[in-house]
């Protein structure tokens, strides 16, 4: 079979016809900030708050610039310093570091398990002798791991955890959304998340005072009571002239798109587990081939794939991605020496201090990775993993 794949792995699907009219009406009447609102009016932004605390069952929410701005907020808003270490996972992207590194603090790496999780023995040892006091959690890849026996863990070591969900908003581990086991949960509206404003992300937390300290990092000029999912005025009271404005608001026209791809979230998430499906049905029982385990516990949002390729040496597996290339089927490869694309790892973040991982080299080595947009069908992907299935037994 030589059959080639046309589709694009970076294509997603079009903003819904809701969420454009709505951008249009804001663009009409031109009250593009979020403050910028008339009369009693609330405002896309602060709706979208209330619909995203909704949604995560959280107390109160807040809309911002990006992703890593949600990280980086989180981190201040739990009054994190210069010099200190934060703990994180070492198989996670760019901006996680980042926005560690943007608060003045240090990345801990953890290492990393087979089912593409924190490794909670490294966990463990690192949060007894690191001395942080935070964890900054990717859910990489919307693998989640046991998160009863990380937050045990972490409580009993006076670890707070910051959940870092860009890959697992709508996911969900023992029936409780992701972002709402640690404190504070960290989403992004990023073109390539579950829902696309381009740029964007939220917080969420059920913590009053860590909050409060959020709405009025992100630039609240003293309008805080304009937010909805938001603590009382009191709690801002003694933060209001201690707090500093690191501008970092969302603004009206991307919530506006923003809430009704909110509202579709649940039906995506039904037709993304549908395409994960039919790639793990396809490449199971394929010889050289590991699918990554799911827990039972974990309910998915199957927008990428991940595979190893165990027996695979490094000259093989660039083959392997080249000729899957060659068939219009794009994989990722976390082993290669460079950075490729959003593809970097925690050796190439050299503002960090160089930390030795074996057990995530190991695991990253033979890592492809794909993304699985709702562009695609179920017959894309069945297509798909035949061509990998194909390509991966002309090698062996
Ligand atoms: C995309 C992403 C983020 C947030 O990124 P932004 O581009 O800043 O929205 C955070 N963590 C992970 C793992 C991501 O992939």
């Amino acid at each position: 079979m030589t059959s080639r794949f046309t589709g694009t792995f970076t294509q997603q699907e079009p903003i819904p016809e809701a969420g454009i009219t709505a951008a249009l009406k804001v663009l009409r009447h031109g009250r593009l900030h979020r403050y910028n609102t008339l009369g009693d009016e609330p405002g896309e932004t602060a709706l979208l708050e209330e619909e995203v605390a909704a949604f995560t069952g959280a107390k109160y929410a807040l809309a911002v610039a990006s992703g890593g701005y949600a990280m980086g907020c989180a981190l201040r808003a739990l009054g994190i310093e210069p010099g200190e270490r934060v703990l994180l996972n070492g198989f996670t992207l760019a901006p996680v570091p980042g926005a560690i590194t943007s608060v003045g603090a240090e990345p801990v790496f953890v290492e990393t398990t087979e089912a593409l999780t924190i490794d909670l023995a490294d966990l463990a040892r690192k949060a007894a002798t690191s001395g942080a006091r935070v964890l900054l959690l990717s859910h990489m890849r919307g693998h989640i791991c046991d998160m009863g026996a990380l937050m045990r863990l972490c409580d009993q070591a006076g670890v707070r955890v910051i959940e870092d969900c860009a890959h697992t908003m709508g996911a969900r581990w023992g029936g409780v959304p992701s972002g709402r086991h640690g404190l504070i949960g960290c989403y992004s509206t990023q073109t390539y998340k579950h829902i696309n404003s381009g740029e964007g992300g939220f917080l969420v937390s059920d913590s009053a005072d860590v909050m409060a300290r959020a709405i009025l990092l992100s630039g609240s000029y003293m309008l805080y009571s304009r937010h909805h999912a938001a603590p009382p005025p009191e709690a801002f009271e003694c933060l209001k002239l201690t707090t500093p404005n690191i501008s970092g608001r969302m603004d009206n026209l991307r919530a506006a798109i923003l809430r009704p791809q909110l509202a579709d979230l649940p039906a995506q998430i039904v037709r993304w587990n549908a395409l994960y499906r039919a790639v793990e049905d396809g490449l199971g029982h394929t010889p050289g081939l590991a699918i990554i385990k799911r827990d039972p516990r974990e309910s998915i949002v199957g927008s990428s794939f991940q595979f190893r390729l165990p027996r695979m040496g490094p000259e093989t597996i660039q083959e392997m991605v080249a000729a899957c290339l060659a068939r219009g089927v794009e994989l990722k490869w976390f082993g290669a020496k460079e950075p490729v694309a959003f593809t970097s790892r925690y050796d190439s973040w050299h503002y960090a201090p160089k930390q030795r991982l074996p057990k995530t080299d190991r695991v990253l080595a033979d890592l492809l990775d794909m993304r699985l947009p709702l562009t695609f069908s179920v017959k894309d992907c069945v297509q798909i993993a035949a061509i990998i299935r194909d390509e991966l037994r002309k090698l062996t």
